[in-house]
């Protein structure tokens, strides 16, 4: 599905008569750019013609790790790229106010020129819509400026969307004082209390640049994006879809996982991986009994205390089950954190390794719960895999991700952690334990069964979701008015 030019910015196919041409626009990380990519496949499935543009820090690292893709007959999405204002090879991780701060400054400009530069004569594309992601919000200003319509796709859950439109638009009271116990009360969620809500609104919150992007994006762009798509899918999560129907709706077009996890054959799957991912876990987990490894990941970006991997690690080796364990290395040799002697004593039941293939992991048989930070892209694979979680999450979105995960969608425990923040050894081996083969265990995997079905309804062809996405094409193809209030949600709305 990917035809990457090269190395110019120019795209070289000319625009045929009735062909319809949409820009996609994703920060370059992991985590933004493939359920962006996934979306565009599945535009593309229906028959549009998706570019995806994103910056050219991510260009060597995007074209590595898509060049094994597969390449189906003519659909393609073509990508592209601009700068953010900062060299190649600027740290941006470390930097990362001054980064957010230079591509809100150069963004739109080298934006603006290359949508000129692809729509600039009568045999290049024009585009019927501009698909932006969180991050970047000033792609409405841009598209704008070319007179093209906006969407987002929003990429967390849709509560978190709720969440964040009442929290930055003062329209439900929120904690005022650090350290507060007052439970926030929101339409379509369970009652949150402080410890459930995304980091971001705590009064505590110290983390510079992305408050201030989210509340610019709540403040001042809502009104600028004809759609919001959310990374979700309705079913999962319909009170609070429905809750934001009158105010600021959002389609849910997911989950945007690997097809592979869906059951969707067209296209097959589109992803960039951070790192490469070590394929010897899945001979692993063949040698393993259904249902019996303890799969433990916390993502591309935490690092945890060298407290916490101790006692995540003795809550392992105590519990005498097979476990995976990703653990990042800091310096590219060894794993960190880890206690001395453990990955000797825990050779003949544990693997311990620095990335590894997670959506195949996940649908492996051997595997029999996920121990995770919650991340959405995770907790959506999870979801689609049907494997109950055991929540143990740290910041941004997570907390409210591992609430949904136990009182939404009912297919997880969540750790309770010391009063010093970090989660004891025993605690660890008490939700292994209640996962495995506590009174709830059946009850919480025949919910993550459930939910595994649900999901491959929503994005089969009439499901929820694909519902949503037809009613777009539909929409900037002609078919339909352009009024804002078409449907939103699904099953219901025919
Ligand atoms: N992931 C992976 N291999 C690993 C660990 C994670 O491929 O060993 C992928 C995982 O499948 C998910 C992404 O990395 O798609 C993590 O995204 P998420 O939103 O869960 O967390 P973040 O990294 O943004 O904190």
């Amino acid at each position: 599905m990917l035809c990457c030019p090269e190395p110019t910015m120019v795209a070289s196919k000319e625009s045929r008569e009735g062909e319809v041409h949409v820009l996609m626009v994703a920060f370059s990380a992991q985590g933004h750019m493939n359920p962006m990519l996934r979306f565009g496949s599945r535009l593309v499935a229906k028959g549009l013609h998706v570019t995806l543009a994103t910056t050219d820090c991510a260009r060597d690292r995007i074209l590595k790790s898509l060049s094994s893709t597969t390449i189906v007959d003519d659909k393609k999405i073509r990508l592209e790229f601009f700068s953010d204002g900062l060299s190649v090879d600027f740290d941006r991780l470390s930097h990362m106010d001054h980064f957010m701060d230079s591509i809100g400054k150069f963004g739109p400009i080298n934006l603006s020129k290359l949508i000129n530069d692809l729509s600039g004569d009568a045999h290049r594309p024009k585009f019927s819509c501009i698909i932006g992601n969180p991050f970047v919000p000033w792609v409405a200003d841009v598209a704008a400026q070319h007179n093209i319509p906006c969407a987002l796709l929003w990429i967390q859950p849709c509560a978190l969307f709720a969440i964040y439109y009442r929290f930055y638009n003062q329209l439900n009271s929120f904690p005022t004082q650090p350290n507060s116990d007052s439970v926030v009360h929101l339409p379509g969620l369970p009652p949150l209390q402080t410890t459930d809500l995304p980091s971001f609104v705590l009064p505590s919150n110290t983390f510079g640049s992305f408050p201030k992007l989210l509340s610019n994006l709540f403040q001042s762009y809502m009104n600028k994006f004809k759609w919001v798509f959310g990374n979700s899918f309705y079913e999962l999560e319909k009170d609070v879809v429905e809750s934001m129907a009158e105010l600021c709706p959002i389609r849910p077009v997911g989950p945007l996982v690997p097809s592979t996890l869906v059951g969707l054959v067209e296209g097959g799957d589109i992803e960039v991986d951070m790192w490469k991912p070590e394929e010897r876990c899945i001979e692993w987990l063949d040698r393993k009994p259904v249902s019996s490894v303890i799969y433990v990941s916390f993502g591309s970006i935490l690092v945890l205390s060298e407290k916490q991997m101790g006692n995540i690690a003795m809550g392992l080796k105590n519990s005498d089950r097979p476990f995976l364990w990703v653990v990042k290395p800091q310096d590219n040799t060894k794993p960190v954190g880890l206690p001395a002697g453990f990955l000797e004593e825990t050779e003949d039941r544990g693997l311990v390794v620095p990335w590894c293939p997670q959506t195949k992991v996940l649908d492996h048989p051997a595997v029999a719960c996920f121990m995770s930070h919650c991340g959405w892209n995770s907790t959506l694979e999870t979801v689609a895999a049907g494997v109950p979680m055991i929540a143990f999450p740290q910041w941004t979105d997570q907390p409210t991700n591992a609430k949904l995960i136990v009182d939404v969608f009912k297919m997880g425990v969540r750790v309770e952690p010391d009063p010093d923040g970090t989660v004891s050894k025993e605690e660890v081996e008490r939700c292994i334990d209640e996962i495995t083969k506590g009174p709830k265990s059946e009850e919480l995997k025949r919910k993550a069964v459930h939910w595994k079905e649900a999901s491959k309804m929503a994005v089969a062809e009439h499901g929820s979701s694909d519902r949503n996405i037809q009613i777009f094409v539909d929409e900037i193809v002609g078919k339909h008015s352009s009024s804002p209030s078409m449907s939103l949600h699904s099953i219901d709305d025919d």
